[in-house]
């Protein structure tokens, strides 16, 4: 099996690729089947690219279905959300959504097929007791004393199940399956249980919800799935969902086949401590853009292309692995490099004034939004009074320094070479302006002296800068494995996000939200999605220019 699942060809498509060869299928049909109990994160989106691309490319259908028997920890914004998300990764479901709900009453009649078959029961054990009468890994499990109820009574106190004629907890109903299997999801598994809960589709309809392993495979044969694609931690249950399918009347039996589910360093993937983050307000929400979530992802930049990028380069094998962060922003940086506009912004400013340029006048430069692909040009402004960031510029510094030194000159990004004159400090010592002199005969020229340049720096007009936030991000966590922490809160990086207040030059006053720029030496930035506003931009690191982490900057 681990021969077949090392191959870089993918040994799923290799098992469709044989059943249709063999005529067992004729076509291919997949689901994606997220339970709505949080958003969608990176892990999803793996399996929405291998369900929908196979659709694709085998000219098939892919559902969405919701998976949704818990109605307490669903609602109709992760309903929304997910939809959102799946359109905007670039994936059209088949028809309409689906939910697991709209199949209830046809699960009720399944489960009392198989009361009738003698295969399922009525059982009062509490929860307690039904783990001791379960056994584990080394004993057997030991019959219920409701085991041998009869079909006929089965049948009444199921119905009384449904007519809300017993308290929460106090029966459940339970496939008559094997206590000594070795599989433990085999040992009579319970496949409703009794909750007075509100539902966000069927609303009070039910006071009985079918369990996963119940509900799934019986969605996906009425659905005709030729393939039923999910997570490892599914493998036994398999024998559980071919169990159900064989044992009552029904024409489809989907293949069910695992695979290894995306974990991401730097990152938590389950969608109970994603909540978790959320509700202690160690983030913004769902979507704040640190989260791996698929809208967080969105907010901080990142684009359907380099997701699904992403997704083919982990590509889908059997074998558990865990992804460097590394490898998910190569894909984005990659991507920008080759579509983001270049532009100015400066986030930490200190002042320069250019003493031998006229106080009134401003002049307009012309700058390529692009050093390599065509998109065209915008106009700069210049004048006597700019921006540059306060790591550009050293009072002394060895020839290593390719920026602004005092006594030193260093080329303005798409402008002139300037010469640091002076420096003027703060009682404190700091630096708080410059004074420098413009070489005006160095636009896109050399100086004529033959004076060496250190190297190019980045700026702003000050008069016609525009103030900006930017939010720049870092990894979530400061440990690779958070979720392998006793209390992977603890590990939250303290410096995930840093708040800086600069400048910006004009042409980014029409900056779309989520489209990203290349800040020039900065980094890829994207305007925020709900906080960026005319009169106050707010813009979010996607993805610094190289990977830098855990490496100093020079
Ligand atoms: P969680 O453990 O976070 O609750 P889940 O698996 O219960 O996640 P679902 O909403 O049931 O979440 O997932 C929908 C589909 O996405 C399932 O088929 C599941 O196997 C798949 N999936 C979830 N997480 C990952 C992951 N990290 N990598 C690949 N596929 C995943
Ligand atoms: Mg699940």
């Amino acid at each position: 099996m681990s021969d077949v699942a090392n191959r870089p060809t993918n040994f799923i498509r290799q098992i469709i690729d044989a059943d249709l060869a063999s005529g067992k299928h004729h076509s291919v049909q997949t689901r994606f089947p997220p339970e709505p109990n949080g958003y969608l994160h990176i892990g999803h989106a793996k399996s929405i690219c291998l369900n929908f691309g196979i659709a694709e490319d085998y000219q098939g259908q892919c559902n969405l279905r919701f998976d949704d028997t818990n109605p307490e920890k669903e609602n109709v914004e992760f309903v929304e959300s997910i939809q959102r998300d799946v359109n905007w990764l670039g994936f059209q479901w088949s028809g309409a959504v689906r939910y697991s709900s709209d199949y209830f009453e046809q699960l009720y009649g399944y489960a009392v097929e198989l009361i009738n078959k003698g295969l399922a029961y009525v059982c009062f054990l509490n929860a307690e007791q039904m783990r001791e009468y379960r056994g584990n890994l080394t004993q057997p499990g030991k019959p219920s004393p409701y085991r041998d109820t009869s079909p006929a009574e089965n049948l009444a106190l199921f119905e009384k199940m449904r007519a809300g004629g017993f308290k929460e907890g106090e029966c459940s109903l339970r496939a008559k399956i094997d206590m000594a299997s070795s599989f433990i999801c085999m040992r009579d598994p319970v496949i409703y249980r009794i909750k007075f809960a509100h539902h966000h589709q069927t609303g009070d309809n039910w006071c009985i919800y079918p369990m996963y392993d119940f509900t799934h495979c019986i969605s996906d044969a009425l659905e005709g799935i030729t393939h039923s694609l999910c997570t490892l931690e599914f493998q036994d249950n398999r024998r559980l969902y071919d169990w159900i399918l064989d044992n009552i009347t029904i024409p489809c039996h989907p293949q069910q086949i695992e695979f290894s589910r995306l974990n991401l360093e730097f990152a938590v993937m389950s969608k109970r401590k994603l909540q978790t983050l959320v509700e202690q307000q160690l983030v913004s929400g769902w979507d704040d853009p640190r989260m791996p979530t698929i809208a967080g992802l969105r907010r901080r930049g990142y684009t359907p292309s380099a997701i699904r990028e992403f997704a083919k380069r982990i590509g889908i094998t059997k074998q558990d692995n865990v992804i460097e962060m590394s490898a998910l922003e190569a894909c984005i940086r990659e991507d920008l490099d080759a579509t983001a506009p270049r532009a100015m912004a400066v986030l930490d400013p200190i002042k320069v004034t250019i003493t031998n340029y006229p106080a009134d006048k401003l002049e307009w430069l012309t700058a390529p939004n692009h050093p390599k692909e065509d998109m065209g040009e915008r106009k700069l402004p210049f004048g006597r009074e700019l921006y540059i960031d306060r790591a550009d510029f050293r009072e002394e510094a060895n020839k290593k320094y390719k920026r602004l030194v005092l006594g030193g000159d260093v080329r303005l990004r798409n402008a002139y070479v300037i010469h640091a004159d002076e420096v003027i400090k703060n009682e404190q010592g700091e630096v708080v302006a410059l004074n420098c002199t413009y070489l005006p005969e160095t636009l896109g020229e050399n100086p004529a002296d033959g004076r060496k340049v250190r190297g190019v720096i980045h700026w702003v007009e000050q008069s016609q800068a525009l103030p900006a936030e930017f939010r720049v991000y870092d990894r979530l966590f400061s440990v690779a494995n958070p979720a392998a922490e006793e209390d992977f809160i603890s590990t939250v990086n303290p410096n995930s996000l840093v708040v800086k207040h600069g400048f910006a030059e004009p042409s980014l006053q029409t900056a779309v939200a989520e489209k990203a720029y290349q800040f020039e030496r900065e980094g890829y930035y994207c305007a925020d999605n709900k906080d960026s506003k005319p009169t106050k931009l707010v813009f979010n690191r996607t993805v610094g220019l190289r990977d830098s982490w855990g490496k100093d900057e020079e």
